[in-house]
């Protein structure tokens, strides 16, 4: 049982054969497997049978997914939580926490080894491709840029690392704006600016652009991370794609204020995204930490985008881990179905779930220029994650316990790396 839109058929499209399917569109199929680990061949279920030689496993029913992708992560801040938590639950908390701990206990093992661990959880739950941002202020790149690129190269057969360089947008001006974009260039990386509200928005989204375009870089923003209504560099950032004609990939994520505006300008800014054709990422478990944090009162509104309304005027969206045990979000696995029972239950992403599962398969792994990734198709590598669960309410009352995880076919062997190791020695 194939999630709707995870799924390539072999020959002929879902609706030539009548697929059977449940009630949430998911589709019945048989995946022959070769022997080197890649897919031959994705067929309405029962209309193929295999040559007599050929091991067939049947699945009972169980869902059966393609490799997640996560197109927004922190694994530079993963796990400090202990050490550094938030001490009021907001945002500006968050910031002032990271700080902190960054100044004072990160080194370069003391990263690696967070990250390293943050890529082992992930990988046993079935992700194939991670983007990270790294935190690129002057003065933060030590010892984060080169751990990355250890990082990178050490993961490179298990899972695609990506980076983009991230900062407040303000510290681009300048020729420390140069520096970093240089650096993404050199090392295939994004540039990524954290966008405020402000009368020098316009100025500072103009300079990202100037510095993307020289360069051919892709832009990685975050955006409207608040739930003031007034917030709209998202209208700005479409605004300026469009003016430009910029033709680099533009992905913004958080997007939380479009949910506070009238229905007037929110439909205004969703057409404008559409039509620069920017990726939009949701970060749920973060969003609904953070957002509409007050000391006493419980939080009213959720803090998520409007993926609904997004999504029905053509936008792409991904929805990704984000923080995991630090400051801004101290909960979270780096695990993808976490992510997505968060998001359908957030954002009413069901009745039916539909095709929604592409948000963390098929649609990162195109906002992260991964062709054949996040999707079940002849040729790809059998890279699958196979549930106990047979529907989304078995997968997900139980976070996708009992899931098994295929690597070119094979079921991989690690576990799930133990808190303790990352203990330190004092
Ligand atoms: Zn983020």
């Amino acid at each position: 049982m194939v999630p709707d839109g995870t799924f390539l058929l072999t020959h002929g499209s879902p609706e030539s054969f009548d697929l059977r399917r449940d009630r949430d569109g998911v589709a019945c199929l048989d995946i022959d497997i070769g022997a080197a680990g890649i897919i031959d061949r994705v067929t309405a279920s029962g209309t193929t049978s295999p040559p007599s030689d050929v091991p067939v496993v049947a699945m009972r029913g169980r869902q059966v997914w393609p490799g997640f992708i996560d197109a927004h992560a922190h694994i530079d801040k993963s796990h400090t939580w202990g050490r550094a938590p938030n001490p009021d639950g907001t945002l500006l908390g968050a910031r002032g926490a990271a700080k902190h701990d960054r100044v004072r206990r990160w080194d370069y093992d003391e990263v690696y080894r967070r990250m390293d661990f943050a890529l082992r959880a992930a990988f046993v739950h079935g992700t194939v491709a991670v983007r990270t941002h790294l935190d690129s202020q002057e003065g933060r790149t030590e010892p984060c840029w080169p751990a990355f690129l250890a990082l990178r190269e050490a993961w490179a057969d298990r899972i695609v690392l990506q980076g983009t360089l991230t900062l407040g947008i303000a510290k681009l001006i300048g020729p420390w704006g140069d520096k970093v974009a240089d650096w993404a260039a050199e090392h295939g990386l994004r540039l990524g600016p954290v966008v405020y509200d402000g009368p020098e928005a316009g100025m500072q989204i103009d300079r990202a652009f100037e510095l993307a375009e020289t360069r051919g870089l892709e832009l990685d923003f975050h955006v409207d991370e608040t739930d003031d209504p007034q917030a709209d560099g998202l209208t700005r950032i479409a605004d300026a794609v469009l003016a430009r004609n910029f033709e680099g990939r533009v992905l913004c994520s958080h997007a939380s204020s479009l949910a506070r505006r009238s229905e007037t300008a929110a439909r205004e800014t969703i057409a404008k995204v559409a039509a620069a054709r920017i990726g939009i990422i949701s970060l749920p478990m973060t969003n609904v930490y953070l957002q509409d944090r007050d000391p006493v009162a419980t939080p009213r509104w959720r803090g998520i985008t409007l993926l609904r309304e997004l999504k029905a005027a053509g936008v792409a969206i991904a929805l990704a881990g984000d923080n995991v045990r630090d400051a801004f979000h101290p909960y979270g696995d780096h695990d993808l179905i976490d992510v997505f029972r968060d998001a359908v239950r957030l954002g009413h992403l069901d009745l039916p779930i539909g095709d929604w599962p592409r948000a963390v398969t098929s649609i990162p792994a195109g906002m992260m220029g991964l062709a054949r990734r996040g999707l079940i198709s002849a040729g790809a590598a059998a890279d699958l994650v196979i549930f106990e669960g047979r529907d989304y309410t078995e997968v997900l009352a139980r976070h996708g316990r009992g899931r098994i995880v295929l690597r070119a076919g094979r079921e991989i062997i690690e576990t799930l790396p133990d808190y303790r190791e990352l203990d330190e020695a004092t």
